[in-house]
């Protein structure tokens, strides 16, 4: 298992797959599949049943999570896809700042 240093609602770039060049807000982390689900990333087509409710059926679109490794943090700053930094301020407390502009995320 990897850590990440992404977050719930940052801005991502997809930067390989289908959707490459695209961008999203994290939805979700799941850090056992080091996957997250992006919005508007990664739709796949669902056939759906007709059912009681829907008696059309049909297709439907659905987001799925995205391997990590395909996707780089957007940094609020300088806009640019980023490699995150870590640094410990002197209260202790852990930020992450952008590696391009140094920005604190
Ligand atoms: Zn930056």
């Amino acid at each position: 298992m990897v850590v990440t240093k992404l977050k719930k609602n940052d801005e991502i770039r997809v930067i390989a797959g289908k959707d490459k060049g695209k961008t999203g807000k994290i939805l979700k982390i799941f850090k056992e599949t080091n996957r997250v689900l992006v919005q508007g990333i990664n739709f796949i087509k669902k056939h759906k049943k007709p059912t009681q409710n829907d008696r059309q059926g049909g297709i439907v679109q659905e987001e799925r999570p995205i391997h990590l490794s395909k996707v780089m943090l957007l940094c609020s700053s300088c806009k640019k896809p980023t490699r995150v930094g870590r640094k410990f301020m002197e209260s202790g407390e852990k930020i992450r700042f952008c590696k391009m502009c140094n920005a604190d995320l």
